[in-house]
C-alpha cells in the first residue's frame, strides 16, 4: 500500500502532503459573526486534538471575524491551522486571503471567473496562503453538468482550468478535494480523478471527506468505508469526518480510522476475540480494564483472546496477549512466547501490565 506521492504544501502549523503525516481537519458550526462562541469551539476541537480547523465565511462580517479569530489564535499560541470556507464571492475569498493559512473555493460556485481566480492565486503567492480546490458533487456548474453529467469526469473538468491557472502562475500550494455524499460514487470518484490528475503533475495533496454522512454508529460507518478505502488505496493527506453532531466528537472518529488504516496511530492497538461458550472469564470488562490502563502505550499492539484455540494463531503480530488458559486461569504472552501460566483471573491485568512495563523498560 503506497502512498500517493504528492508535493508538499504549507498551511500555518503544519505541512501537509505524502512525505507528513495525515492531519485532521473538522469545521465550527458555531455563527461566524459570534467570534466568542467560534473561539470555544476552536479550544474545544484543539483539546480534542483537531489540527486544521475551517470556517464559514459567508459574508463580510465574517471576514471581520475571521480576522479577529486569526489574532487570538496567534495571541493564545494555539498551533492550528485555520482554513476559510468560501462560495459564491470570489471578492471574499480574495479578502480572506491574509487572515487564514488556507483559503477553500468550490469551483462549481466560483461561476467561471478565472480572472478573479488569477488575481485569487496572485495574493495568495504573496501571502504564503495555500487554495483548496474544493469540488462538491451536489454544486458543479451548470455548463459542466450539461456536458459532462455528474460524476467523476464532470469533477475532473471543473477542477482542471483552475490547476491550469495554478500552474501558470508558478503557484504550487494548492491542495485537491472531491467529495460526494455517496459512499461508492466517493471511491469510485476519486479513484478514477487522481490518476489523471497526478498524469498531468497536478499531484497535490487531496482533502478526504464524505458530504453529509449522517450521525451516530451509521455515519461513521459509512465515513469509515469512503476513507479507509481511499486511505487504503494510499490516497489522502487530510481528512474530515463530517457527523451531524458536535464536530468535537468527528476528531476520535478520523484519528481511529487513520489508525484502523495504519496510517496514524494515536493509541495502543488491540486484537479482541469476541467471546463465545469456550471464554472462560469476563472479556468485556477485562479488555475494558486493559484498554484504559494502555491506550496511551501508541505503537503497541495487545491481544486479548478467550481461549488457545484460536488463540495463537490470531495474536500472531500482537506485542503482547492475554489468553484464557482454562476456569479462571490466564496465560500471558510477549510476542509469541508465553511468560507466564496459569495465572488468576484476578491478577492477570496487573501481571500484563508488569510484563509491558518491563519489556519498555530493557
Ligand atoms: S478465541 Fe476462543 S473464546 Fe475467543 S471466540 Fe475464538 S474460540 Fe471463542
Amino acid at each position: 500500500m503506497i502512498r500517493r506521492p504528492t508535493r508538499s504544501v504549507s498551511i500555518g502549523p503544519f505541512t501537509i502532503g505524502s512525505e507528513h503525516p495525515i492531519r485532521v481537519q473538522s469545521m465550527t458550526n458555531t455563527p461566524p459573526q459570534n467570534v466568542a462562541e467560534t473561539m470555544t469551539q476552536i479550544r474545544q476541537l484543539y483539546e480534542a486534538q483537531c489540527e486544521i480547523i475551517r470556517l464559514s465565511i459567508p459574508n463580510r462580517q465574517a471576514i471581520l471575524s475571521l480576522q479577529k479569530i486569526q489574532r487570538q489564535l496567534q495571541n493564545d499560541k494555539i498551533p492550528i491551522a485555520l482554513v476559510a470556507d468560501v462560495h459564491f464571492s470570489p471578492s471574499i475569498a480574495l479578502a480572506c486571503i491574509p487572515f487564514a493559512h488556507k483559503v477553500r473555493i468550490n469551483p462549481g460556485n466560483f461561476n467561471e471567473n478565472f480572472t478573479a481566480f488569477t488575481e485569487l492565486i496572485r495574493s495568495a503567492k504573496r501571502e504564503g496562503t495555500a487554495i483548496r480546490i474544493g469540488v462538491n458533487g451536489g454544486s458543479l456548474s451548470k455548463k459542466i453538468l450539461e456536458k459532462y453529467g455528474n460524476g467523476g469526469e464532470a469533477m475532473y473538468q471543473s477542477t482542471l482550468p483552475f490547476l491550469e491557472i495554478a500552474d501558470a502562475e508558478g503557484f504550487n500550494q494548492m491542495v485537491l478535494s472531491f467529495k460526494a455524499s455517496d459512499v461508492g460514487a466517493t471511491v469510485t470518484h476519486h479513484r478514477e480523478i487522481l490518476p489523471k490528475l497526478d498524469q498531468r503533475g497536478f499531484n497535490f495533496p487531496l482533502h478526504l471527506g464524505l458530504t453529509e454522512a449522517g450521525d451516530g454508529v451509521y455515519g461513521r460507518i459509512k465515513s469509515a468505508i469512503a476513507m479507509g478505502s481511499l486511505l487504503l488505496d494510499g490516497m489522502g493527506d487530510t481528512v474530515r469526518v463530517s457527523l451531524t453532531e458536535n464536530p468535537v466528537q468527528e476528531i476520535a472518529v478520523a484519528y481511529d480510522i487513520l489508525q484502523a488504516c495504519g496510517k496514524r496511530f494515536h493509541r495502543a492497538e488491540y486484537i479482541a476475540c469476541p467471546s463465545c461458550g469456550r471464554t472462560q472469564f469476563d472479556i468485556q470488562s477485562v479488555f475494558a480494564a486493559i484498554k484504559e490502563k494502555t491506550a496511551h502505550l501508541v505503537g503497541i499492539k495487545i491481544a486479548v483472546m478467550g481461549c488457545m484455540v484460536n488463540g495463537l494463531g490470531e495474536m500472531g503480530d500482537a506485542d503482547f496477549g492475554y489468553v484464557g488458559a482454562g476456569p479462571g486461569k490466564v496465560n500471558l504472552y510477549r510476542r509469541n512466547q508465553c511468560v507466564k501460566t496459569n495465572i488468576p483471573e484476578q491478577n492477570a491485568v496487573t501481571e500484563l501490565l508488569k510484563i509491558i512495563e518491563a519489556s519498555r523498560i530493557s
